[in-house]
């Protein structure tokens, strides 16, 4: 049982690199921490009261801009 939680963990890393990079973020202060895998044990780190996230600061602005850009281009009126 014990070894088919490592082949997960080590699924997950394998498909995820953002879980492999092994820095999670506070949404809230910003504060960056190290995290390794034994976060799937004891829980995903917690900040200000927020499950940090795997996203950066960096990616999550990217991710915003995403989420608004096509909202935006659909305002525009331009229709396929
Ligand atoms: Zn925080």
């Amino acid at each position: 049982m014990r070894k088919r939680l490592v082949d997960l963990i080590e699924a997950l890393e394998a498909c995820h690199p953002k879980i492999a990079r092994g820095i999670v973020w506070c949404i809230e202060c910003g504060r960056s921490q190290r995290v390794d895998t034994a976060c799937f044990r004891t829980g995903w780190p917690t900040c200000c009261g927020y499950t940090m996230t795997i996203d950066s600061p960096e990616e999550r602005q990217q991710l915003s801009q995403a989420s608004i850009a096509p909202a935006a281009s659909t305002s525009d009126g331009e229709s396929p």
